[in-house]
């Protein structure tokens, strides 16, 4: 069983996804996590946005694994484990730029088919419904308002003691949301066959609620 959840940057996919896979006993499949580890090898190593030469062979290099420990997925980058630093801010906005290439999308298809192959899973990024997994028994598209996305993010980097400025935030996430939607290779849409799900006023309990229904009724 296969559950796909598309939504742009910040509709809380992961928070619900987490939620939904402990209720159902399956495991939770993080790609934006994959996306954001070879943003960071992209930056560690000095390879820039244009360079598509040395984007494609560093995606030769580049091994990526995901593990799970304590129920929670671990990212490990050439066997480190980058699990934390890859939620800076600014590898979550490269991930968005590196994502658009081709090189790096063929790399990741595979090690996330293989994954949804052999677990009960469900796993959320921005093309799973459309593209990874055309046919999962469900897919969800899990929207909010840009403000609403905006603020969630704002209080979680407050929460975190980090420094924050709104305006900033909302700004990155339109720009997320425009690169996301208009790359050439899987732009992140809402499949025909999902279901939409707005979580602007919705709580997080609702949200999960409403899915897990759809699986067990
Ligand atoms: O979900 P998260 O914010 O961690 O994703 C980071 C970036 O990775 C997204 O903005 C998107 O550009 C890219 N991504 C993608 N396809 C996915 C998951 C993430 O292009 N399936």
């Amino acid at each position: 069983m296969n559950i796909a959840i598309d939504g742009p940057a910040g509709a809380g996919k992961s928070t619900i996804a987490k939620l939904v896979a402990k209720k159902l006993g399956y495991i939770y499949v993080d790609t934006g996590a994959m996306y954001r580890s070879i943003a960071l090898y992209m930056i560690e190593n000095g390879i820039s946005q244009d360079d598509d030469t040395n984007i494609a062979s560093a995606c030769n290099k580049i091994s990526i694994r995901i593990a799970y420990e304590d129920d929670t997925q671990h990212v490990y980058l050439n066997n480190e484990d980058v699990s934390v630093k890859i939620r800076m801010e600014k590898v979550g906005n490269m991930a968005s730029v590196f994502a658009a290439k081709k090189a790096v999308r063929d790399k990741l298809l595979s090690l996330q088919r293989d994954i949804a192959a052999q677990n009960d899973c469900i796993m959320d990024g921005r093309d799973i419904g459309t593209h990874v997994l055309p046919n999962a028994e469900l897919k969800i598209y899990l929207t909010a308002s840009v403000d609403t996305r905006a603020m969630r993010r704002y209080k979680e980097l407050v929460e975190k003691g980090q420094d924050a400025n709104l305006e900033q935030i909302k700004e990155d996430i339109k720009q997320r949301d425009y690169q996301d939607m208009n790359r050439e290779i899987a732009p992140l849409k809402q499949a025909e066959d999902a279901v939409l799900l707005d979580s602007s006023n919705m709580t997080i309990d609702e949200v999960v609620a409403a899915i897990c229904e759809k699986v067990i009724g």
